[in-house]
């Protein structure tokens, strides 16, 4: 049988860049770009083109970088005009520009944070889509994230997903923003958006996990496991708070355990890892604890899983 590729969507230089106190200059983040399409990530979400000059100029560089290659530019943007305009500009010269566009649909963010009725955020939602796509007029990709999901009302996520793939989204993304989801939410949540709007089979479903539970890992596995088929991650797991799903962790775990994940690969150049996680724990200021699995100093005394004798 053939395998199913995983996309790896690395937002270390969003998300991440987004974490650190660092200011992390426009040298480093090329760098670190240079190094995730060397690594062979899908995606790189490049940052969040409204958001600072160094986010836009990072987004244009490895928009024209990556275009001899196959990896897709992403630009993060709100659910508004302005921004998506922005995103565009900084991709319109990628191979494969993805607009990225979120809004949030849990009860607490539309009442605390954005004051907006369901009514509201659903058609800012299905408008902004809908720009998105006019504005590539059919280059490149749009994705939608439904922010908070894991604390979204199950039937809402689904009205959402529904009108934003009407829309024309290509990619649907399903952000644990607060690190919230335990075992067996993020089955539960895509097997009723399976159930409830099966034209869900004609885009492709991305997870987003946090950190903040310590379940970030374990989430996105579970994410692939029952019909994601692209992961957002960081390398090192740098990103909001707790951080995001570490790339490194969910690529070994795909390597390590073929008989649970032998249906799925990934793009994902392994001896890489060393290299870019020192480059980003440097870059972002951010030591990387020497017991980390996979890339912490220590976590290679040891082949995994061949101890010394006696040694447990
Ligand atoms: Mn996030």
């Amino acid at each position: 049988m053939k395998k199913r590729n995983i996309n790896i969507f690395d937002t270390t230089l969003r998300d991440g860049a987004q974490a650190t106190e660092q200011n992390v200059g426009i040298f480093e983040r090329k760098a670190i770009g240079e190094g995730l399409i060397e690594l062979g990530v899908n995606v790189i979400e490049a940052g969040f083109a409204s958001a600072s000059k160094v986010d836009f100029e990072t987004i244009k560089y490895l928009a024209k970088k990556s275009s001899d290659t196959n990896t897709h530019i992403a630009s993060l943007s709100r659910a508004v005009e302005f921004e998506i305009d922005k995103s565009w500009e900084a991709l319109k010269f990628a191979k494969n520009p993805i607009i990225h566009t979120f809004i949030s649909t849990s009860n607490i963010h539309m009442k605390e944070k954005l004051n907006m009725s369901r009514t509201q955020v659903y058609k800012s939602a299905v408008n902004s889509v809908r720009y998105a796509k006019q504005i590539m007029n059919g280059k490149g990709k749009v994705e939608f994230s439904l922010e908070d999901a894991t604390r979204t009302d199950k039937e809402f996520i689904a009205k959402v997903v529904e009108g934003v793939i009407d829309a024309g989204a290509d990619i649907i993304n399903l952000p644990d923003t607060v690190g919230y989801a335990q075992r067996g939410e993020i089955k539960d949540m895509i097997e009723y958006l399976k159930f409830k709007v099966p034209k869900i089979n004609t885009v492709q479903i991305s997870v987003h996990c946090h950190n903040d539970l310590g379940q970030a890992t374990a989430n996105s596995l579970e994410g692939i496991l029952f019909g994601a088929n692209q992961v957002e991650c960081t390398i090192n797991g740098v990103g909001e708070r707790a951080g995001n799903s570490a790339m490194e962790e969910i690529v070994a775990s795909i390597v390590t355990r073929l008989d649970i994940y032998g249906d799925f690969t990934t793009s994902i150049d392994t001896r890489k890892f060393g290299s870019l996680s020192k480059i980003v724990s440097e870059f972002f200021n951010m030591k990387v604890q020497p017991n980390k699995a996979i890339v912490g100093n220590h976590a290679f005394k040891h082949m995994s899983g061949i101890h010394q004798d006696g040694v447990n």
